[in-house]
Formats: structure tokens, C-alpha cells, sequence
């Protein structure tokens, strides 16, 4: 089995199609105008797929199809079809901010696709302008509500808390997410990027979400998704489903990470944080073979020693901080979620 220098596999390929969103999500890419990469360097759908077959061949298991925004993609519908056609594929999600998912939720569910993650931050369509800059939340809700009546199963909501954003909408995102029969995961705000302007302070702990819907509703713990998913799940104890927690920077989780990601020109990355990818479009339009990019994604896993989180809260805890501005990093709408 193929296994970083930690002895841990690859198991889960996250797929950005494009970096291109319609969003302009302040957690996220608040920046208007950005290089965007260029037409020809994007990854055909062919291409795509050839890759996904390699690394599959090397023990991946999960695909989620995610940006930028996924749906910006022209024909999305055929790549998903394209995918979920593979051998040896358990599991393909797409992360979507749900703006073009009301009129695409039938070509996706027809084309073989399962799951939907959504990211909602808010319920407040004021804030929601302030939030995502462009876009408009009653598109969204729509987008949300056409899945579920496609049949999408789970819906899981992302919900990125900000404090002093939207840390007041955790009980009403709870209700609203339990009364509608969708999942929600709250993510603690992380220092992707380089542009969101991130301080520790401005993050709520995966202890304070809990503290807040404790008080509202009883709750069990559930834990982890195979004991090694990003997300802690908890139930809820009269029986209105459940909720997850990424606790990316009070919890990291990099000891099971078997996440890898590969963006829209090709290139793999094998950490949310780093610094650079490696390069596997340039190879692959050269006439590589499968065997040889087989082996290019062996060696770079073979050396990985990714563990980003885990330092940050050793540096969080240390003397001297952790000050985000230090740390170059691939952008989150290059590299996906
Ligand atoms: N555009 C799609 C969307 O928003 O769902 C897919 C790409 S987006 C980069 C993937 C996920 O990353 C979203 O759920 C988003 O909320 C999350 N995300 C972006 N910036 C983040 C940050 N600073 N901290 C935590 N999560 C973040
Ligand atoms: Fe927002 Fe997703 Fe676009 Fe980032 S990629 S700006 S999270 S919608
Ligand atoms: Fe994986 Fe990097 Fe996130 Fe750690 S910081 S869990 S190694 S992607």
C-alpha cells in the first residue's frame, strides 16, 4: 500500500475543475481581480478523468469535485458521469456554494452523483451579501432545496464561523438544518490563503460551537468517519439527526490525513497549506504514461511529511505565536476545500 513517511495512505482526491467562483467569500478570496489560470492550462474532462484512474489504481477511494466554484464548470454533468463510472471508486461529493445548483441538481443526480456538501454561513440575506460579496442567498436556498427534491443524500451544509460575523447564527443554523433533514458541519476558521486577513481571535472553537448547542440540545458524540474524517460528528439525543465539527486548528487531525488535492492545471498537492504542487499536466501532455505519472504521485507521496495544522497549534501555543502573514500558501479557490 502506498503510505507517507507517517504511514499514511492516500485514500480521499479532492478535484478542483476550476478556480474560477462567482463568490467572493471574505473568509475566503475577498480579492475582486486575481491571475486566474489560464484557458489552456484547466484540465480537460479526459485529462481529468485519466488522472482520477491513477489514483485510484493507488488506493483512492473518495473524489470530491470542488473549486473555486465546481459548478462554474461548463457541462460539470459530464465529467461527474465520467467519474462515477469508475472501478473502484466508493464515494463522489461535490462542494458546492449552491448559485448554480437549482437549475444543475437534475443533470448532476442523473449523471450519477450522491452526495452534496452546500456552504451557508448565514441565514440572514444581509449578511450574506457582506459575506460572499456577489451572490444571493435566496439563489442559494433554492439551489438547496432542488438537491433535496432531487434526492441527494446527505446534504451536508459547511458552515464557516466567523466571530463577530456569524457566531450569533449557530442555534439558528442548527434549527434550520434539523428541521429540513440536512446535515451541518460548522468548520473553525482556518488561515488558508493568503488573503482572508486571518488572526487566531477571530476563530470560534470547536469548544465554544459545542458549549453553544449543548445548551440548546442534549447531544451525544458520535466521533470520526472511520476514526480518521476531518469532521467530528455528534447526535442529537432526541432523535433530529446529527451535526459535525471541523476543528482544523483547535483539533488538527493531520496524524490521519490521507487527503490529497489536485488542481484545476494539474498539479498535485499533498497539504491544505503548501506551499506548491507538483506538476502533473506538463508530463502528462508530453506523452507520459500511466505507469510514469503512476510513479511521479509515488514519489512525492512516498516523501510526504505534511502535518500544517499540528504545527500551527504548537506555534499557537509556543512563545513566539504563529503569525499567518509568514506562511506563503496555495490559494484555498486554486486548491479546493
Ligand atoms: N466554492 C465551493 C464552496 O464554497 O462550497 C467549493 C470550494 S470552497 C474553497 C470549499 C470549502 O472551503 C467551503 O465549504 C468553504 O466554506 C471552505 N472554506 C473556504 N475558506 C475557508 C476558511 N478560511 N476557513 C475554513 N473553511 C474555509
Ligand atoms: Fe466562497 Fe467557495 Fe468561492 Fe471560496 S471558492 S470564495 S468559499 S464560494
Ligand atoms: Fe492534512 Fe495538511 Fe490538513 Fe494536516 S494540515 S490535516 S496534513 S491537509
Amino acid at each position: 500500500m502506498l503510505v507517507d513517511t507517517f504511514q499514511r495512505p492516500l485514500k480521499d482526491l479532492r478535484i478542483s475543475v476550476t478556480d474560477r467562483c462567482n463568490f467572493r467569500c471574505t473568509y475566503c478570496m475577498p480579492f475582486d481581480e486575481y491571475v486566474w489560470i489560464a484557458k489552456h492550462e484547466i484540465l480537460s474532462f479526459e485529462e481529468i478523468e485519466r488522472l482520477a484512474r491513477v489514483f485510484i489504481g493507488l488506493g483512492v477511494e473518495r473524489i470530491r469535485l470542488t473549486g473555486g466554484e465546481p459548478l462554474l464548470r461548463k457541462d460539470l454533468h459530464r465529467l461527474v458521469e465520467r467519474l462515477a463510472a469508475l472501478e473502484g471508486l466508493q464515494d463522489l461529493c461535490l462542494t458546492t456554494n449552491g448559485a448554480l445548483l437549482a437549475e444543475q441538481a437534475p443533470l448532476l443526480k442523473a449523471a450519477g452523483l450522491k452526495r452534496i456538501n452546500l456552504s451557508l454561513d448565514t441565514l440572514d440575506p444581509e449578511k450574506f451579501k457582506r459575506i460572499v460579496k456577489r451572490g444571493d442567498l435566496a439563489k442559494v436556498l433554492e439551489g438547496l432545496f432542488a438537491a433535496r427534491d432531487q434526492g441527494f443524500h446527505p446534504i451536508k451544509i459547511n458552515a464557516v464561523l466567523e466571530r463577530g460575523v456569524n457566531d450569533d447564527e449557530i442555534i439558528s443554523l442548527v434549527e434550520f438544518s434539523r428541521s429540513h433533514g440536512f446535515g451541518i458541519r460548522f468548520i473553525e476558521y482556518m488561515d488558508v490563503g493568503n488573503s482572508n486577513n486571518w488572526k487566531s481571535d477571530k476563530m470560534v472553537s470547536k469548544e465554544e460551537i459545542l458549549e453553544r448547542i449543548r445548551a440548546a440540545f442534549p447531544m451525544t458524540e458520535v466521533g470520526r468517519e472511520q476514526g480518521r474524517a476531518p469532521a467530528v460528528d455528534y447526535r442529537f439525543a432526541d432523535g433530529g439527526g446529527d451535526f459535525g465539527v471541523i476543528a482544523s486548528v483547535t483539533e488538527p487531525f493531520c496524524g490521519g490525513c490521507s487527503r490529497a488535492r489536485l488542481t484545476a492545471d494539474g498539479k498535485f498537492v499533498t497539504c491544505l497549506f503548501s506551499e506548491v504542487g507538483h506538476d502533473l499536466k506538463t508530463p502528462m501532455r508530453a506523452g507520459a504514461s500511466d505507469r510514469e505519472l503512476r510513479d511521479r504521485v509515488v514519489s512525492i507521496w512516498n516523501r510526504r511529511s505534511d502535518r500544517y495544522s499540528e504545527s500551527r497549534l504548537e506555534a499557537l501555543h509556543s512563545q513566539q505565536g504563529y503569525r499567518a502573514e509568514d506562511h506563503k500558501k496555495i490559494e484555498m479557490i486554486s486548491l479546493g476545500g
